[in-house]
């Protein structure tokens, strides 16, 4: 047999643990709403005071007076009414109507929630708090006892934090949290302590301190407060919170291990409970008192003790207590060698327990009946005792372990569904910003477009002046290159690129062949060159002045132009001289084109603001190249040549042109001969020259058949 004897230090435990809340209740409740002290209240308020601290020792008395003082309530104030309405609930519940009591307890929570009270609802919800805790709804009381708290503690009502503070700090006990249990006590005592006009907070609060200390086996801490507790109730010489110490005191005692302490703290709570006319209280002292003497083996008295507080809990029709009476009363037969009776009235027990749906209290008992029996011998019936024990363990366990799985179910669901929401937005974080990088890509590539757009757009732009800029600078350079080549009065081309062109001539093709090509041209086809100087024209700028003679020299550019051909090279030599190179007439033209200059410019007057100035000039010419002997003259020496023509022309009367035809006997003279002198080189016959007469001025062009005024003058060779 694994049953041991225990003792029925649980009959104790099982008596008080389930009074403990409404103990505190009862205490607290007196503590609360009306104003404590004695100037503030009326009359009614005194009276309710009053039955208040009767209705937990006493509450059948307590409802009468109460349901006297109903006619005056209707017109009372509001917290009158409500301290009323929470007493008729303390009261009912007092007597065993937890259903009465429940209906006021919602009535007070409804009034203070119509008058926008929270220090009424607090104190209905607190009400309530303790009837569905004897109703052993302990989830229910626990969640709605910190809700009370929470209110009560926006409140300005003093009574009533620590009422809601105290009951806070049971629940936390009921749930064995009893770090958080203390330190809700200790708050509620160090806040009832200051109150001195309110004894009864700090009865409370240190009851419930002391019960909590013994719970957690802190005896020396539980005594402390024990004895502030017993000199606190000593002040105020009430019968019943002095009994309630008491049973207090018997508590820790038994805990303790100080059985005479107990003994005499029970005697001394019955002795002034009965005193008060207390019943209820005087039932469960006594069983009590019964459960103490079988632990002290003392098994007559505690049949005694059982048998009165049998008959007391029939009176009062306090079922738990009958219960424990039974049981207790058993376990004394048992333990005196009566089995018969001791089973008899522990199986009564035991039933009542099952009426009462106490399971936990049902097992307890049947643990101690199965030790009991065993003491006693009966070994079967201790067996069975201990199947039933185990049945029952076993479905509270079942019902425990199904209760726990389901509240580690919900927990884990909750948590997973936690998880997976966690998990979601975790995804949803990274999928924003996978979207957000996206944008952001898509951004870039838009600005890089925009940025190439631009880019190209300002290439372009840059591309088309750089162009443009490149085409102004071509015509600058050709305006350039062509005011380099051009003489600026005229437009005919400058003596510099008339020297540029003849080099050009010589080396493109090289002097020599070039040349000796040009002289062994066919006969009929010649190159001539032609050299002017315009007749007094020092006459013209003194006459008209200088810019009449430019406009001079521009016309006779333009008259050279008419008269000669594109193709032919005309050139302002300098002042008021001009060279033209023919690169190709006929042989037998030449002297005919001479003559269409001078005509070409002095068939005209050239007008000139209101004058008509009539101009001339001289020509010397030759065909080029010209070649004296084998080898032809460079460009230079048939320039001198002309020139010394020219200077021919002048020297025999101007407006004429005297041309070199050819030479004769070259090889008994030579150039430097002929150029020292040309005009003698002719007379002695070396040299032909023809003479091309102008008109006088404004003579039309002749046509050219006409060739009256060519003179071409030969002279006999004179033999030097
Ligand atoms: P000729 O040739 O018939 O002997 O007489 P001329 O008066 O033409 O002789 P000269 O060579 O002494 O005079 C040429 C003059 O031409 C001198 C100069 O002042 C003038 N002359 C030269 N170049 C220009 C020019 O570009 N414009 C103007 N108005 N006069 C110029
Ligand atoms: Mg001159
Ligand atoms: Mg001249």
């Amino acid at each position: 047999m694994g049953v041991k004897l225990a003792g029925l230090t649980n009959s104790w435990l099982l008596r008080t643990k389930r009074r403990a809340l409404a103990a505190a209740v009862a205490l607290a409740c007196a503590s609360a709403l009306l104003p404590a002290s004695a100037q503030d209240q009326s009359p009614l308020d005194e009276r309710i005071l009053e039955i208040r601290e009767q209705a937990r020792f006493v509450p059948d008395k307590a409802l009468q007076q109460l349901l006297k003082l109903e006619p005056e309530i209707a017109a009372a104030a509001p917290r009158t009414q409500a301290e009323f309405m929470t007493q008729i609930s303390a009261t009912r519940m007092g007597l065993g109507r937890n259903d009465i009591a429940l209906e006021f307890a919602e009535k007070v929570i409804a009034y203070g929630k119509s008058l926008h009270d929270n220090a009424i609802v607090a104190k209905g919800m607190l009400t309530k708090v303790y009837v569905l805790f004897a109703q052993a709804d302990v989830k229910a009381a626990h969640q709605l006892a910190f809700e009370a708290e929470k209110l009560a503690m926006s409140t300005s009502d003093a009574a009533l934090r620590v009422q809601a503070t105290i009951t806070a700090g049971q629940t936390y006990a009921e749930q064995a949290n009893f770090p958080q249990a203390l330190t809700k006590l200790q708050q509620a005592v160090d806040m009832a302590r200051p109150a001195t006009d309110d004894p009864v907070s700090l009865l409370a609060a240190l009851n419930a301190l002391s019960k909590l200390y013994t719970q957690m086996r802190e005896y020396d801490k539980a005594s402390a407060a024990l004895d502030e507790l017993l000199a606190e109730t000593g002040k105020i010489k009430s019968p019943g919170r002095m009994a309630m110490a008491k049973n207090t005191e018997y508590g820790l005692a038994i805990d303790s291990g100080q059985p005479k302490r107990a003994m005499r703290a029970l005697l001394q709570s019955l002795e002034l409970e009965r005193k008060m006319g207390a019943e209820r209280m005087v039932g469960i002292t006594l069983v009590n008192l019964a459960d103490i003497n079988l632990k002290q083996h003392d098994f007559p008295r505690a049949a005694q003790y059982a048998a009165e507080a049998l008959r007391s809990s029939l009176a009062t029709q306090d079922k738990s207590a009958e219960a424990a009476a039974r049981a207790n009363m058993g376990q004394a037969y048992l333990g005196m060698g009566r089995i018969a009776e001791g089973k008899k009235q522990y199986e009564a027990g035991l039933a009542r327990y099952e009426q009462e749906n106490n399971k936990p209290d049902l097992q307890a008992a049947l643990r101690e009946y199965g030790e009991a029996l065993e003491r006693a011998g009966d070994l079967s019936g201790a067996v069975s005792a201990y199947h039933r024990e185990r049945a029952l363990s076993n479905e509270l366990f079942e019902t425990q372990r199904r209760q726990s799985v389901l509240e580690l179910q919900e927990k884990y669901e909750s948590e997973k569904r936690q998880r997976q929401i966690e998990l979601l937005s975790r995804e949803n974080q990274v999928k924003g910003a996978e979207i957000d990088n996206r944008r952001l890509q898509q951004r870039v590539w838009w600005l890089l477009a925009l940025v190439f757009a631009l880019a190209s757009m300002v290439v372009g732009l840059l591309y088309r002046k750089v162009r443009h800029a490149n085409a102004q600078l071509e015509v600058k350079n050709m305006e350039l290159k062509a005011q380099s080549t051009l003489d600026p009065l005229t437009s005919l081309y400058n003596r510099r690129h008339f020297q540029d062109y003849m080099r050009g001539l010589n080396t493109a093709a090289g002097q020599k062949p070039e040349l000796e090509k040009r002289a062994h041209h066919r006969d009929d086809i010649v190159g001539a060159l032609f050299l002017l100087d315009v007749d007094h024209f020092k006459n013209i700028n003194d006459t008209y002045g200088h810019a009449a003679g430019d406009a001079v020299l521009k016309m006779i550019a333009e008259n050279l132009r008419v008269a000669l051909r594109e193709t032919d090279m005309i050139v302002r030599w300098g002042g008021e001289e001009f060279l033209a190179f023919l690169p190709a007439i006929p042989r037998h033209g030449v002297d005919e084109i001479a003559r269409r200059i001078l005509t070409g410019i002095s068939s005209q007057a050239i007008r000139y603001q209101e004058h008509d100035i009539s101009v001339n000039v001289s020509v010397g010419f030759a065909p080029f190249p010209l070649a004296p002997g084998d080898v032809p003259l460079p460009w230079e020496r048939a320039v001198n040549l002309v020139d010394m023509a020219l200077y021919l022309a002048k020297a025999h009367g101007r407006n004429r042109a005297y041309g070199v035809r050819g030479f004769e006997n070259f090889h008994l003279t030579s150039m430097e001969v002929i150029e020292q002198d040309l005009e003698r080189a002719w007379r002695a016959g070396y040299v032909d020259l023809s003479v091309v007469l102008g008109g006088p001025p404004g003579t039309p062009p002749a046509s050219p058949s006409e060739h009256s005024n060519v003179v071409s003058i030969k002279h006999a060779k004179t033999g030097h």
